[in-house]
């Protein structure tokens, strides 16, 4: 299985689906078995989520695990900080290197709902810090989140990029977006954090949005904007699941084509355990990347 930074470095187009873990031990088996299906389509590595708090962190590892060393697929385990203390993070890298996981998604989490910022006592306050602390304790490979549309508690999208260029400067090999709806957004930030001075690949993160609910939680989660053709295309057809997966999954296709055709190789798609969904894409892009 490779480091991801590795599977980056090639020139040449990647594919990554992400899926979330089972919030309880009874749910463990169909999530298992949705990886295991998207984990069929031979992606280049696939991501799996964490919850901000950590508590489900111990099934992040073992689907993670799973994807590795059952679905022969590298895998990528999301880790939070924004309840951490050093030892549960000391615990979560010794529990990726016991199940042989080579990658990890350093995050922060969102805050506690009504919660301006992070007292000072706590163990980490930013992903950078995190990062640093991973860096200094393993040989993970070290991916970090970044926000094409400026992240929503950053006072402007310059002081993002600069507190995105300390984390990247800390020890981040590699970047994944939050999901967008529109390239023309990516592109100006991929030129502006490539300005900026922040080298490591970007792997740009799609969301296919195949029902109406799925549509208002990305843009609550995100705050990120939808265009006008993509409203047109819900408001056409979100009333109707057929339609609305079929029209999702082209959308999305469409926008994973014209990034690569502008040379963004690295494409990560929010799945979200729905391996029809990730077929789809895959079927349609399958003499794009190979
Ligand atoms: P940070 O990098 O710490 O940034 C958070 C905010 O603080 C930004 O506004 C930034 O500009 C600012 N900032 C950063 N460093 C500093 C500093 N040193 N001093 C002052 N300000 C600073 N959430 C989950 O709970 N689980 C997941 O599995 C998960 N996966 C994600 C995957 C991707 C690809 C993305 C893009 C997001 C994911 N999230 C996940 C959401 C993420 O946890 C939230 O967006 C969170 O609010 C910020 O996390 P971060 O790691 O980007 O934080």
């Amino acid at each position: 299985m490779a480091k991801i930074k590795d599977v980056l470095s090639e020139n040449r187009p990647t594919l990554s689906f992400e899926v979330f873990p089972p919030k309880s031990a009874d749910l463990y088996e169909s999530v298992e078995k949705a990886a295991g299906e998207i984990a069929a389509l031979n992606p280049s590595f696939m991501s799996v989520t964490c919850g901000a708090g950590g508590g489900n962190r111990q099934y992040t590892v073992e689907i993670a695990a799973d994807l590795r060393n059952r679905f022969n697929v590298s895998s990528l385990a999301h880790l939070t900080c924004v309840a951490a203390t050093k030892e549960s993070v000391d615990t979560a890298i010794a529990d990726m290197k016991t199940h042989g996981i080579e990658n990890v998604l350093a995050l922060r989490g969102d805050l506690p709902a009504g919660m301006e910022a992070l007292p000072e006592n706590v163990a980490f306050h930013h992903a950078n810090e995190l990062v640093e602390y991973i860096r200094a304790n393993s040989d993970l490979c070290i991916g970090g989140a970044c926000y094409p549309e400026g992240h929503p508690e950053a006072g402007s999208k310059d002081e993002d990029i600069k507190n995105l260029k300390r984390k990247v400067d800390t020890g981040c090999d590699f970047l994944t977006t939050q999901m967008f709806f529109d390239n023309s957004i990516l592109y100006n930030y991929l030129y502006r954090i490539r300005e900026a001075g922040i080298e490591v690949p970007v792997c740009a993160g799609i969301m296919p949005i195949t029902n109406a609910k799925s549509a208002k939680r990305s843009v609550e989660l995100s705050g990120c904007v939808f265009p006008a053709r993509f409203r047109a295309l819900m408001d056409r057809f979100g009333s109707d699941p057929g339609a609305m997966m079929q029209a999702g999954i082209a959308y999305a296709t469409d926008q994973i084509i014209d990034l690569i055709a502008n040379g963004v190789y690295h494409i990560h798609v929010y799945s979200m355990n729905k391996p029809e969904v990730a077929r789809g894409i895959a079927a349609n892009l399958s003499q794009i990347i190979k």
